[in-house]
Formats: structure tokens, C-alpha cells, sequence
């Protein structure tokens, strides 16, 4: 940090930490990105940044960010900024060297706090008070902040998971709630961050059920199945896993394909929710270690628990121990005996799993290859 305020300074340039990170470090919170306000445009921190040797990738030029690179560890250096126009969705802005007008154009009090590197606060709108006091309050009109960016709506939702204790600021509570259908123009991937990390937060199932009465949830998830599952899920779960957490939230026949293309998940997370909703892959308590065989590993803690089916500390407990085995035999096996190619082949290695595994694993290679032959022999004409 010293290396990169030092070369920000010799080329003429003040900078502040802001944002989250000024946030979580006050509420003595672990900080994941470090974001950094700088009062002079790209081109100059560039200038500044490379005259020290630092590396600079221009991240986000038009918006007035870039990412300096110190011992690896990558800084988002934006310009202050004013809007110059904004429609709902997005905004065209412009620079500026004035602090007070870049803390304006950001969402809530307490996400508008900046930190000197000497530690000294600027905070404009009173976000300390209401950070301690959980309160999530709009900068200025939440009305015309939330017709500026309709994303806000649902960004207030998710601090308040994370930050907020009830109740609601109620000004800004009523403006989400007065617009709560304008939310549904927004694009699927800014609103996918917000639902997945208000999942993911402490208070997420209170918020949930806020946004289903507030009309919130009526474009995006109108899926929601009430907080229930959640609440427990959270009881049970070491961390939090938001895509486990949508499918707790979500009922067993949801559609996960449509939910994924509204969301803009990715094909890999669409399928994982449609395995964790589908009753099909429910752990069968009678036989857990051919359960954990069947769904794999990840799909098997998943289902455990969103399902917590019998003693499903037990089910954890075996899945952290004990790896399936593949299964000792291939279809190169059965050609090997002299069968064609075809779908009789793949029938012949499933009967030979389905025996393996009522066997509870224990059959080698060779016991393997001996069942095979012998439902090979049994087939034949
Ligand atoms: P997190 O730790 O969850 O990332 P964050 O505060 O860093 O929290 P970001 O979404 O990364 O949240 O945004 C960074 C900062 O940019 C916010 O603190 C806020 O000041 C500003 N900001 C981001 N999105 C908006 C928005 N839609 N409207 C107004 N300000 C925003
Ligand atoms: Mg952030």
C-alpha cells in the first residue's frame, strides 16, 4: 500500500480508500477487494504508476479505473466521477476532483465512507451512525436514487442481509417497495450478483421473504419458496454456498434450466441446481455409501444438506472420509471377450456395477472381469 500511495503522491495525485473495504475494515471485518478513489484521470495515475515501476492494466478506461499490480496483488484505482446522465440502467459519467460529488452518486451512507491512508475518515452522509446502527439508508432521495439505477432496489436488500438489523429505514424500504416492478429491466448478470450474495449473507432468508412482500421478487424468482429450507440449510452449513442456498429456496420441481437463463448462470451452475432440486438424487438412507457412489461427492454434501435425510452428520462424515472407487472394469473389457461394439456393452458394464456395488465395492479387477464373463456367457446364444 506504502509503495503505491508514495508513487500516487509524487505525481501530484490524492488518494483515498473507499467503499466496501473502508466499511468492513471499520466494522473489524475481514476485506476482500481494495478499492481506491483517486482525484486525477487514468492517464496521469498511468503516469505515475509507471514512473515507479508499478504494472498498470487499463481495466476500465472509460469508466476511470485501473488496476495496479503490486507484489501480485492487484489494486482497482478508480477516478472520482460524476453522473452525467443515467436511464435506470446504466450511466454515462464524467470525472471530477471533487470527493463530495463522487460519495453522491453512490448507493447507501455507509458505502460512501473514505479512508486516508493515515486513517483519517471522510464520511458525508453519516454512514458510521448508521452502520452501527445496522441501518441502510439511500444518499440522498431513495425515490430518485433508485430511478437512476433500479439495480439499487435490490443492492438494498442484499446490505441488508450482510448489515442491517430490523427494522428497515423506512423511507427507503417504501421507495423499494414502490418500485418494485421497475426491477425487471435490468440485466440478468447484475441481478445475479446481487440475488447470489444476498443468498449468501447472514441475513439473507429475512431478506428474501422482504423482497417477496415488497413485489421484489415477482420478475425474477417468482419461483421463491418461502425461507424455510434456507433457515435450516444455514443452521447446517459450515460456510455459505449461494447457488445451494437459490436451490433451498426454490421448489423441487423448479425449473432450473429457465431459472438459469434469467439469471445468466453458467451452464455448469444450471446443472448443479438441477441436480440439487431434482428428487431423483435424494440420498438413500438405507444405503449411503452407494448413494455417495451415485451422486459423487459434491452432489451428495450438497443433498445432505439441503435434504438433512436421517443422520446426515453421519452421511457428512462418511463423504469427508471415504472416496468412491471407479469401478474396476471398462467397456474395452467386454470387447476384450469378443463382444461387438453397441449398446449390449454398456448394459453388460451396468449389470456388472449394480453388482459391484451390492457388494458394497469390494469386488477387485478380477472378480470383475469374472462377473462380466459370466453375464457375458449367460447372454450368449
Ligand atoms: P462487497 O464487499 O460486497 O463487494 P462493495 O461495497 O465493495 O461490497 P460493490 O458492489 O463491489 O460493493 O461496489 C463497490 C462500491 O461502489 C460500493 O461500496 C458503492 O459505493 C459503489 N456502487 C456499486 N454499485 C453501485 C450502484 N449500483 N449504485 C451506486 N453505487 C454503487
Ligand atoms: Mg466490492
Amino acid at each position: 500500500m506504502r509503495t503505491l500511495f508514495d508513487a500516487l503522491a509524487s505525481g501530484g495525485i490524492a488518494a483515498r480508500f473507499v467503499g466496501g473495504c473502508v466499511r468492513d475494515w471499520m466494522l473489524g471485518r475481514s476485506i476482500s477487494d481494495i478499492d481506491i478513489a483517486v482525484d486525477k484521470p487514468p492517464e496521469i495515475v498511468t503516469k505515475a504508476l509507471e514512473a515507479a515501476d508499478i504494472k498498470v492494466v487499463p481495466t476500465g478506461l472509460k469508466h476511470g479505473t485501473v488496476t495496479a499490480i503490486v507484489k501480485s496483488r492487484p489494486f482497482e484505482l478508480t477516478t472520482l466521477r460524476r453522473d452525467v446522465e443515467t436511464d435506470g440502467r446504466r450511466a454515462v459519467v464524467a470525472f471530477t476532483d471533487d470527493w463530495r460529488t463522487d460519495a453522491e452518486r453512490r448507493d447507501f451512507t455507509f458505502n460512501a465512507l473514505y479512508a486516508e491512508p493515515d486513517g483519517t475518515i471522510h464520511d458525508y452522509f453519516d454512514g458510521q451512525s448508521d452502520l452501527k446502527a445496522g441501518r441502510v439508508r439511500f444518499i440522498g432521495d431513495p425515490e430518485q436514487r433508485i430511478a437512476e439505477d433500479r439495480l439499487r432496489v435490490l443492492r438494498f436488500f442484499r446490505f441488508h442481509a450482510r448489515f442491517g438489523r430490523p427494522p428497515f429505514d423506512g423511507p427507503s424500504f417504501d421507495a423499494c417497495r414502490r418500485n418494485a416492478a421497475t426491477v425487471s429491466g435490468l440485466s440478468g448478470e447484475r441481478v445475479r450478483k446481487e440475488v447470489l450474495r444476498t443468498l449468501d449473507a447472514p441475513g439473507g432468508a429475512d431478506a428474501f421473504d422482504a423482497m417477496l412482500e415488497a413485489g421484489v421478487l415477482d420478475h425474477w424468482l417468482p419461483e421463491y419458496a418461502g425461507s424455510t429450507k434456507l433457515r435450516a440449510l444455514a443452521a447446517r452449513e459450515e460456510k455459505p454456498d449461494a447457488l445451494r442456498r437459490l436451490a433451498a429456496i426454490l421448489p423441487t420441481d423448479a425449473d432450473a434450466t429457465a431459472i438459469g437463463k434469467r439469471l445468466k448462470l453458467s451452464t455448469q451452475d444450471s446443472v448443479r441446481l438441477q441436480l440439487m432440486l431434482d428428487p431423483v438424487n435424494a440420498i438413500d438412507t438405507t444405503n449411503l455409501r452407494a448413494s455417495l457412489y451415485r451422486l459423487g461427492t459434491k452432489l451428495f454434501i450438497d443433498r445432505a444438506l439441503l435434504d438433512a435425510p436421517g443422520d446426515w452428520r453421519a452421511a457428512l462424515a462418511l463423504a469427508g472420509t471415504w472416496t468412491p472407487p471407479e469401478l474396476p472394469i471398462g467397456g474395452n473389457d467386454a470387447l476384450a471377450l469378443g463382444l461387438k461394439p453397441g449398446p449390449k456393452v454398456g448394459a453388460l458394464i451396468e449389470a456388472v456395477e449394480r453388482w459391484w456395488i451390492a457388494g458394497d465395492f469390494s469386488a477387485d479387477r478380477a472378480a470383475c472381469l469374472g462377473e462380466l464373463k459370466r453375464l457375458a456367457d449367460a447372454q450368449a446364444p
